[in-house]
């Protein structure tokens, strides 16, 4: 008889599928579901989180997520530059599909220069 096996959404690696490995390896939601991702990978996701990291333009300091966000920033992308560009036209000049959501909804009218400020305090 063949075992049937389950892999882990994220590294692919295979466990096999019975209550004993399941609950060893992935681990139950609170609505019995079984986790897509093996233990393994939400522990690495979670130090991920965790993890200081200070960013190398600027200085500042982020957590591991959220580092890849701020680099994306005009606050990071401007720092070192003696002049700064004036901040719609940097936003016009970015790559659109990069830019974290609030650029894009001021891009795409959504939210004013002003709410924006507003907005990140
Ligand atoms: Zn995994
Ligand atoms: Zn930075």
């Amino acid at each position: 008889m063949a075992t049937s096996h389950i892999s882990c959404a994220m590294c692919k690696r295979k466990y096999s599928d019975n209550t004993e490995s399941v609950t060893e390896h992935f681990g139950y939601k609170a609505d019995n579901e079984r986790f897509k991702c093996c233990i393994r990978c939400r522990a690495k996701s979670a130090e991920q989180t965790e993890k200081v990291v200070v960013c190398e333009n600027c200085g500042c300091v982020r957590n591991g997520k959220s580092i890849a966000i701020h680099k994306r920033r005009y606050y990071c992308q401007t720092y070192n530059m003696e002049e700064k560009p004036d901040f719609e036209i940097w936003l016009k000049a970015q790559n659109y599909a990069k830019l974290p959501w609030e650029y894009k909804k001021i891009l795409d009218g959504d939210f004013t220069v002003e709410d924006y400020k507003n907005y990140i305090g």
